[in-house]
């Protein structure tokens, strides 16, 4: 594919790729190179607004995922961090799989190795392996079942009450199940997510003091927003204005209070990556979305820049793989899960 004057201005950085500014300009190459390429792009919920506002599809991880499966496209370009990018591979094996930048990883994903959890599989030969859609493919295919934050409580309780349960990467997403299931062989791996872990008990506390006529939004779709979760549930923010939504139900929470009767709401508090804000004030433009926490933002997700996205259609890179017989035994991971309850909201 020829290079382009815009594409020659891309730089790589520390931070990622810069040197080019989302105008009309780069849309409409976007859209050729798309056009081009039978390529589909999608992002996530968390990713910067131009991004979202030039993708075919936003939404959250297994959502996009299974779009990804279902469209006719024959590359997908997977604006999002790398293991959602390998949840699609794993769920489309037959398409080609782009991220815009490799180097998107996330540190929740990263908290638990293959290895690690060869380790802790040994130690619990007869346990059943829960893990969290934030993890990689190597550790998807040594995983009974998957779970997201909606269905967790739900995926535990189909599990043989006799039976251990090794719940990761998580600790606050486990810490909830724990408290919900009421289960005492439930083991709890201590992963977290760096940018969730700073929303914070007492930051949600005086929130609530603050804003006194505030909704709090949930997010519990991504394993983004689990520590709020754990929260929430702990009595940090009272318990009846506190919804705990997939990333669906938390746009049409917001639609549904936009066009309320009676005492409309006006500010609704979002504990959840502050890319989500975006998609909220297109939804309910009358409503005050503000974040709990406006520092929430995730530097990997904001790796997949304008010049980023540009680059990976231009150059077809950077394309996702996943071994076959990897992507075989995480695939039945997953299908596990959606076996047994529902993973969780859609766009
Ligand atoms: S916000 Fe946290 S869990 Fe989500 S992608 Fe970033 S590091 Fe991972």
């Amino acid at each position: 594919m020829a290079t382009t004057a815009l594409a020659e201005r891309v730089h790589d950085g520390p931070a990622g790729y810069s040197g080019v500014f989302p105008d009309a300009e780069w849309a409409a190459e976007i859209a050729r190179l798309a056009a081009e390429r039978n390529a589909t792009i999608l992002a996530h919920n968390y990713q910067l607004p131009e991004i979202q506002d030039i993708a075919d599809h936003v939404g959250d991880s297994l959502a996009l995922s299974r779009i990804a499966a279902d469209v006719d496209a024959e590359t997908i370009v997977f604006c999002g961090v790398h293991f959602m990018a390998e949840t699609a591979k794993i769920l489309s094996p037959a398409k080609t799989v782009l991220i815009p930048d490799a180097r998107a990883g996330c540190s929740l994903a990263d908290s638990i190795t293959a290895d690690e959890l060869r380790a802790w599989r040994a130690e619990y030969p007869d346990a059943v392996v829960v893990s969290y859609v934030n993890t990689t493919a190597e550790v998807k295919a040594l995983t009974d079942i998957c779970c997201t934050s909606s269905n967790a409580v739900e995926v535990v309780e189909s599990v043989d009450p006799a039976r251990d349960v090794l719940f990761l990467p998580d600790q606050f997403l486990g810490a909830h199940v724990k408290r919900r299931t009421g289960r005492e062989n439930l083991h709890i791996w201590a992963g977290e997510c760096h940018v969730h872990a700073a929303i914070n008990g007492d930051e949600l506390t005086a929130q609530a003091r603050s804003h006194p006529d505030a909704e709090l939004f949930v997010h519990p779709e991504c394993g983004c927003a689990t520590s709020a979760l754990y929260l929430a549930g702990e009595g940090a923010f009272p318990a009846d204005r506190v919804h705990i939504l997939s990333t669906g139900g938390m746009i049409t929470e917001a639609r549904s209070l936009r066009s309320a009767v009676g005492a409309p709401t006006k500010q609704v508090l979002v504990a959840t990556e502050i890319g989500m804000l975006h998609q909220l004030r297109k939804a309910a433009p009358g409503i005050d979305f503000e974040a709990v926490n406006d520092r929430a933002s995730c530097k990997y997700m904001k790796m997949i820049t304008p010049a980023a996205l540009l680059r990976c259609l231009v150059e077809g890179r950077d394309e996702v793989h996943v071994d076959a017989d990897v992507a075989a035994r995480a695939r039945s991971s997953v299908q596990r899960m959606i076996e047994i309850g529902t993973p969780g909201g859609g766009e």
